[in-house]
């Protein structure tokens, strides 16, 4: 599972999970924007070190976090650092390089740094913001004292071996929770959150929701057709043998034409399978659940929201074409265009509000 970058939602996921869960997701420490702290009213920026600021053991500061550290503190926060470092004369050599205090006391994720740090310079919690690489230090220790954090890809690859085979193993059960809880994800987008109206999340979604609709139809009408005109048995069009069987079986059927009466097969195959189709790509691309769980009743609620649209359809379509004047053929058309245009904003709330709406805490 590889990382992604993007905003927790806590309340997405149970609450025994909470103290591991950082607000937010960033690539590197120089996506988080000096001024967007400020202006959410933290003054204090708690720092690991390893893997964080800079590879693990190593002394020189990359010249990107020198730039962010300066960019740091020229919008007015303050900043220390928070390390787990057993040589505390590296630590100090860092701390000297930076021109940024370090935080002494009991190793993450024990609050004692943290609260030494928050000691320091007389603040609350809610003033301060963690960044790290890792969960059940740097993430862990910050929510035990009250502070949020952000989690940051780590640098490199490089760490202690008790890390990489113990800790990183943990962090994957976190990240199954993560994914569910991660509001959107911004390795695409952006680093300054975009507001326009195509960037909001609600337009994008109607967008691919849209694209879903398409290949749904291309889905309906090729199976349709397949079905009708493509598929022979033994040598007979399955439209032919099929309709036979219907014409012979169905009794209001016995004058129709075996392939008009083999075609209301072919259209439930089509629209069922457009059906699932919809809701696995709305539910996996759209909508972006994560989640194995819950997957059935989610298709049962989606099953209830399209029926409701197909009613939905079938009542405005008709009183669209008995209210629009003129030439019987073009107010057909016109009230089908309309009614579908009104049906999809419905599919889409409906699936958005309901079918696949974040389930509150399991
Ligand atoms: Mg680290």
């Amino acid at each position: 599972m590889g990382f992604r970058a993007g905003r927790i939602d806590k309340a997405e996921i149970p609450a025994r999970y909470h103290q591991f869960l950082p607000t937010r997701t960033v690539n590197s420490v120089l996506d988080v924007i000096p001024a967007e702290l400020v202006a959410s009213g933290k003054t204090i920026v708690l720092l690991d070190a390893d893997n964080t600021l800079l590879p693990w053991r190593a002394e020189d500061i990359p010249a990107t976090t020198r730039e962010w550290l300066t960019q740091a503190q020229a919008a007015g926060l303050q900043l220390c650092l928070v390390s787990n470092t057993r040589n505390k004369e590296r630590l100090e050599r860092l701390s000297q390089a930076m021109g940024i205090p370090f935080a002494v006391g009991r190793f993450k994720p024990s609050r004692e740094m943290y609260d030494n740090a928050l000691d320091r310079f007389d603040a609350e919690p809610d003033q301060a913001i963690m960044i790290g690489d890792q969960i059940f230090t740097d993430i862990l220790g910050a929510n035990r004292s009250g502070i949020d954090a952000i989690l940051v890809r780590q640098m490199n690859k490089h760490e202690f071996i008790g890390t990489r085979l113990i800790s990183r193993l943990g962090e994957k059960l976190i990240w199954r929770k993560l994914l569910d809880a991660m509001e959107e994800e911004l390795d695409d987008l952006p680093i300054v959150e975009p507001t326009g109206f195509f960037h909001r999340r609600i337009v994008r979604q109607f967008a691919k929701f849209c694209i879903v609709g398409l290949t749904s139809f291309a889905v309906d009408y090729n199976i349709r057709m397949t079905l009708q005109f493509g598929t022979k048995v033994k040598g007979e069009l399955l439209s032919q043998t099929g309709g036979q069987w219907m014409v012979s079986h169905v009794p209001f059927m016995a004058q129709m034409s075996h392939t008009d009466a083999f075609f209301p097969v072919a259209a439930a195959a089509g629209a069922s399978l457009a059906i699932i189709n919809s809701f696995i790509w709305n539910r996996l691309w759209t909508f972006r659940i994560r989640s194995r769980e819950e997957a059935g009743t989610q298709f049962g609620r989606f099953l209830i929201v399209s029926v409701g649209g197909l009613v939905l359809n079938v009542l405005l379509s008709s009183l669209f074409n008995h209210l629009i004047p003129g030439d019987p053929k073009m107010s057909a058309r016109i009230a089908t265009v309309m009614a579908t245009g009104f049906v999809a904003i419905w599919n889409f709330m409906g699936q958005r509000l309901y079918a696949f709406r974040p389930s509150p805490e399991r």
